[in-house]
Formats: C-alpha cells, sequence, structure tokens
C-alpha cells in the first residue's frame, strides 16, 4: 500500500492546532511529528495549510429521486463534489421506499447504486416510513449491517403518528438505535399550503410563510415529549432552522434531556429575503425548512459556538434549478425541495465562522467532522487525526479566495444558494485513507475508491 507524507503544514484537530508532519500508511495515521522523512511516499507539501481531518457530512441526499425527479448528482458526482470541499465521508439519508417495504430495503437499494461509484467513503442511515412487527424486528440487522440510525419525518407521506414514533422509540432503544427527526408540523404546513393556493398565492414567497418557525419549534418540542416518554431515549434534530427550535432543544438539554442537533449552513447564512429574487430566482432556495430571518441565523451561530447545536451536515439535495421552474415556476408548492451544499460547507463554515470570529479553530473541526463522526458511530475511525484513524485528510488552504459560481464548483447543479458569496479558505488537497483523490482542482483517483462504511454506536 502507498504512503503519503504531509510535510510543513498545521495540523488542526478539535482539541489543539500544532506544526507537524503527519505520515499515513496503509491507509491509516501512521506518525505524527516534526521533521518527518519517509523515502519512497509520496510528499505532499503543506506550507501555510491547515491539516484537517476530513469533513464529515451526516446528511446528504446525494442520489434523491422524488416522484421521478432525480437530484443532479448522483454517488460519483456527489462524492467528488465532497471532496472538492474537504469532506472525506458523507453519511446519506434514503429516500422513502414503496408502499409496506422493510427497513432494509432502501438502504440495500443505495447501497447498489453507490457501489463502484463514490470517490469518499459513505454510510447509509435508513427511514421508517411506516411501522408494523417486521420493521421493529428488522433493527438488530439493521444494525448488524452497519446502520445504526434511522430517519422519521414528521411531515410528508411518510410520516409516522405520535402513537408510531414511541413505538420505534421504544424499539430503536432497546436495539440500540439512534432516530434522526425531520421536524414540521404536518398539519400546518399542509393546511397553509392549501389556504396560499386556493388565495393564488403561488410565488416563491409564500413558501417561508407556508413553514413559519412556529411549525418547527412545535415539532421539536413534541419530538422531546415522545423521547421523554419513551424513557429519555436520545434523539437526534436534523436540519435545526429556528431560534425558537433552539431555545425548545436548550431547554430539554438543560433539564439533562439527550437531544442532539444539526443545523445546515443555509439556516446560518440566508435569511428569508432571498425568496423575492425576481424572475423566479427564489425557486433556488426552496426547500424544507425554509431559509428563515436574520434573527435566527444569529441564534444558529451562537447556539452552534456555545455547544447547544452539535453538528453542521449539509442536507445536500441538488435538484436543478431547471427543474425547480420547470415544476414549481407557477406554483412553489410542486418545487421539487432541497440545495446543494456538500461542496461548500468547509469553506462556508471557515470563512463565515473562523475568520469572522464566531468559531474557534477547534470549535470548527469539532462541528464539520469530530462531532458528527462521534455522534453517528463513525469516531475515531473519521473525524480526528490520531494514530491509527483512517488517513482522511483536508489540506485547507486559509488564504485561498474564491467567488462561489457553478463555475467554480465541481457540483453538478447548475445553481448554488451561495451564488456570488466570496469565501476565503479552501482545500487544495482532499486525501480518503492516504490516496490523494482531489489536488488543485483536479480528481486523481478513479470512481469506487470511497468505500461503505459500517458505523456502530455501542
Ligand atoms: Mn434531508
Amino acid at each position: 500500500m502507498e504512503r503519503a507524507l504531509i510535510k510543513n503544514g498545521t495540523i488542526a484537530t478539535a482539541d489543539d492546532t500544532f506544526k507537524a508532519d503527519l505520515l499515513i500508511d496503509g491507509g491509516l495515521v501512521a506518525e505524527i511529528g516534526s521533521g518527518l522523512e519517509c523515502p519512497g511516499a509520496q510528499e505532499i507539501d503543506a506550507t501555510g495549510c491547515y491539516v484537517l481531518p476530513g469533513g464529515v457530512d451526516v446528511h446528504t441526499h446525494l442520489n434523491l429521486t422524488v416522484n421521478d425527479v432525480k437530484v443532479s448528482d448522483g454517488f460519483f458526482n456527489g462524492t467528488a463534489a465532497a471532496a472538492f470541499g474537504g469532506t472525506t465521508c458523507v453519511v446519506e439519508h434514503p429516500g422513502f421506499g414503496p408502499a409496506g417495504c422493510s427497513i432494509q430495503h432502501q438502504v440495500a437499494h443505495y447501497q447498489k447504486e453507490a457501489e463502484g461509484e463514490a470517490l469518499v467513503d459513505y454510510g447509509f442511515h435508513a427511514v421508517f416510513q411506516h411501522t408494523d412487527g417486521n420493521v421493529l424486528d428488522g433493527l438488530p440487522d439493521l444494525i448488524s449491517i452497519g446502520v445504526p440510525t434511522a430517519k422519521i419525518y414528521l411531515t410528508y407521506d411518510g410520516r409516522l403518528t405520535d402513537y408510531q414514533i414511541l413505538e420505534v422509540l421504544d424499539g430503536a432503544q432497546r436495539a440500540g438505535l439512534m432516530a434522526a427527526f425531520h421536524a414540521e408540523n404536518d398539519a400546518i404546513v399542509t393546511f397553509l399550503c392549501e389556504k396560499f393556493r386556493a388565495e393564488g398565492k403561488l410565488s416563491p414567497i409564500y413558501h417561508p410563510l407556508s413553514r413559519p418557525d412556529y411549525c418547527e419549534a412545535e415539532a421539536i418540542q413534541l419530538i422531546i415529549s415522545l423521547a421523554e416518554a419513551a424513557g429519555n431515549v436520545p434523539v437526534y434534530i436534523v436540519h435545526l432552522s429556528t431560534a425558537s427550535g433552539l431555545r425548545a432543544i436548550e431547554s430539554a438539554r438543560h433539564q439533562g434531556l439527550p437531544v442532539l442537533a444539526e443545523v445546515c449552513p443555509q439556516h446560518l447564512l440566508l435569511d428569508d429575503s432571498c425568496y423575492a429574487q425576481p424572475d423566479n430566482a427564489g425557486l433556488k432556495f426552496v426547500m424544507a425548512p425554509p431559509a428563515r430571518k436574520k434573527a435566527d441565523c444569529d441564534a444558529l451561530w451562537e447556539g452552534l459556538a456555545a455547544g447547544s447545536i452539535d453538528v453542521v451536515a449539509t442536507d445536500h439535495c441538488s435538484f436543478s434549478f431547471a427543474d425547480k421552474v420547470k415544476f414549481g415556476g407557477s406554483d412553489f408548492t410542486r418545487c421539487p425541495g432541497g440545495i446543494p451544499g456538500v461542496e461548500t460547507r468547509l469553506p462556508l463554515l471557515f470563512s463565515e465562522g473562523v475568520l469572522k470570529g464566531r468559531l474557534a479553530l477547534t470549535r470548527f473541526v469539532e462541528v464539520v467532522s469530530s462531532a458528527p463522526a462521534k455522534i453517528m458511530g463513525l469516531y475515531p475511525r473519521k473525524g480526528t487525526l490520531a494514530l491509527g484513524s483512517d488517513g482522511d485528510v483536508a489540506i485547507f488552504d486559509p488564504n485561498a479566495e474564491k467567488v462561489i459560481s457553478p463555475e467554480t464548483l465541481f457540483h453538478n447543479a447548475d445553481y448554488s444558494p451561495f451564488e456570488g458569496m466570496r469565501v476565503r479558505g479552501w482545500p487544495v488537497a482532499t486525501l480518503v485513507r492516504g490516496k490523494v483523490v482531489m489536488q488543485r482542482g483536479r480528481l486523481l483517483a478513479e470512481k469506487g475508491w470511497g468505500k461503505y462504511v459500517r458505523r456502530s454506536l455501542r
């Protein structure tokens, strides 16, 4: 197996920042120290750069199809975009499967699609879309194939009732599986969308109004109560977007309840004025939950810095702007929901977080890599640079400047929601298990280098 020696960089982990060389041998971190030499190893000069544990994005939809509309990426382009952005491991949330399917069905389907395609390592969450004895009895098998987490939706057709959620939380606790929740009150969304349609209010500015902040806060409070009733089971809230939702989480955590929270760059950086852009450009930002108010962004940054939000993921879901206009151009409720983001997560968090004084460098590494790896059962194989960890590295130039646009990104989507933003700090090389998969804007690995990773919470 090849060896890679990264020299003259500054290693930055969630705990510490120090100048050192890093040797990767057999795909694993083999040595960390100053003045390392290793004849025959591939040498990479990281002068002036941070050497970070590769990003871990635990919320992607790289391969989603909804109502026969597919996202722009698929596993090859999506994981390549991840590599371009310094992310070396993704955990994909599958879409809903056929009615009545087993809990393994979607994982098996996605696994087949990813096989031989991925550039970076990948795992899967499962998704609950109904409950019965078979679903609950299937949880130990799911865990045995390395999938110890599964999503529950409170909205959309695959949503569960409160009672079903209690059954799942009870079964999950016994099996050792953690549930992740999409928190939106379905009745409020459905009611407001129908009302706006009846009133002819169909432009993108009504999208955030159809999913108000209390719609998220109510759902989060309900999840917390159900988790409490099930015996204080740990729950993970995906894409937290509101100050009021954050307050509910903080209050639960204050009582000692194990409620974990994830935020996405779009909810830290975009506000709902984006929906008023001319020529239907507001459709670019149609996602659930929507962009909120500036005050929500501020609260989320504070929660992230203070530790009441644990993880930054992306919810990357790259429906093209062309498809958004095609389906949602005359009715925002029919617009495919989701935005691309897997490639821009580290640069945006560094530029807007670290350089603007909102996050310490160590906290940045923690929220984009270490904490998601720990919470999702990948640590210390992923999420840190310790001896024996996978040689997954982002070599990050803190002075590289880029204006975000589809032309400067590898991702396949025909737009970026962060278009026009000037960002400082970008990965110049990304290694996955010691192999350079991206360097200076070029892909250097074959598709299929990325491997399935089994996760375990115990
Ligand atoms: Mn999602």
